[in-house]
């Protein structure tokens, strides 16, 4: 009689967590918030002898959360069930509340697990994850508040000059100088690439509506982010029944959860989604958001960490672009060899180097430890 053989189970054996802070190349700000560093934090989740790694840009209360809780959640879990780790972190930190700090530490794990199965299985993960796409556009996106008229023009010109078809500057800090600034960047970039604005919320819905006339009459603005609060869904979906036409009213970036993207749907807010997978509980949360965005026939777009993203847009059906984020493209290229940048203003991940294709340079990143 033959004995079938038993199935290899890769159980994770590992997860290590650390954080790193990196100052700015410049003091940034925007229309709510101002900067001068950022964390990363950073999982490294083991199985089988085969390592993978994921990150979030957090508190480094984050990294604490995942080495008191979440790496004893994951531990001996078969590495190819990532629902099932998934929901094992979701139902362990029920008390402590799902958006925020816990959802960017299940972020990372979930991106590190990811990672580590699609090292397991020798693939790329875009490819692992069922690529619809080879590459996806990006848009450039800086032009801090704290810029002068001048470091904004120079930074757009290299990004359009590079290839990249669609840029996004900050607005919102002082209303009064918004419409010279945002001309500027127009003069700055020609007419044919596309002009995002980001005012995170610091606009009043009449103040809103002011600039979306103003901003697509003299500066042909053709994507607001968050014009109000992205709490306020109703002022949203009043100024994106009320913004000119071919203009895109646009957030989402705050979303931990398919419940939170769910209503931000439901309430007509938005022209295109964002959804963060360093936020919104890793890759599988934000392909929950990409299935929501197909439901309503919805474009999606995905919120900084190009690294990460490109290979999640590369699979998620309804992904128009990812946003090509200053601060978190330069961290990338300091924190980790394998990174790519764009060709003709598109991310095309490696179809040879296996997982997210990102291997940490720990030597380079020893200087901005934190833990
Ligand atoms: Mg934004």
């Amino acid at each position: 009689m033959s004995t079938a053989p038993k199935p290899f189970i890769p159980r994770i054996d590992s997860l290590q967590v650390s954080a790193y802070t990196i100052p700015t190349d410049f003091p940034e700000s925007d229309g709510t918030i101002t900067w001068d560093q950022t964390t990363l934090v950073l999982v490294h989740a083991r199985a089988a002898n085969t390592t993978g790694l994921g990150f979030t840009y957090a508190d480094l209360s984050t990294a604490k959360l995942i080495d008191s809780l979440l790496k004893h959640v994951v531990d001996g879990h078969d590495a190819m069930d990532t629902n099932s780790a998934w929901l094992a972190m979701l139902r362990s930190i029920r008390n402590l509340g799902r958006p925020g700090i816990a959802s960017m530490a299940i972020s990372a794990v979930d991106i590190a697990l990811w990672d580590l199965k699609a090292r397991l299985l020798h693939l790329p993960l875009f490819k692992l994850l069922g690529a619809v796409r080879a590459a996806i556009p990006v848009y450039g996106s800086g032009g801090f508040t704290s810029y002068s008229n001048q470091q904004l023009q120079r930074q757009f010109s290299d990004w359009v000059g590079s290839g990249i078809r669609m840029v996004k500057m900050k607005v919102g800090r002082d209303p009064a100088a918004d419409p010279n600034r945002v001309r500027s960047a127009r003069e700055a970039i020609g007419s044919a690439p596309r002009l995002f604005v980001d005012a995170n919320g610091a606009y009043t819905r009449k103040q809103a509506l002011q600039f979306a006339e103003l901003f697509r009459n003299e500066s042909d603005v053709s994507w607001f982010e968050e014009p109000v609060s992205s709490d306020d869904l109703d002022g949203l979906r009043l100024i994106r029944d009320r913004a000119p036409a071919g203009m895109e009213i646009v957030a989402g970036e705050y979303g931990y959860d398919a419940n939170y993207f769910h209503h931000m749907l439901g309430a007509g807010a938005v022209d295109v989604l964002q959804a963060d997978a360093t936020r919104c509980a890793g890759i599988t949360g934000f392909l929950q958001a990409a299935a929501l965005c197909t439901a309503r026939s919805l474009p999606l777009s995905a919120h900084t960490a190009p690294s990460v993203h490109m290979h999640a847009c590369c699979a998620a059906l309804p992904a128009v672009h990812l946003e090509y984020f200053h601060d978190h493209a330069r961290i990338e290229h300091i924190l980790f060899d394998g990174v790519v940048s764009p060709i003709h203003g598109e991310l095309h991940p490696s179809s040879t180097r296996e997982g997210l294709g990102l291997q940490f340079r720990t030597q380079d990143a020893a200087p901005y430890a934190v833990s």
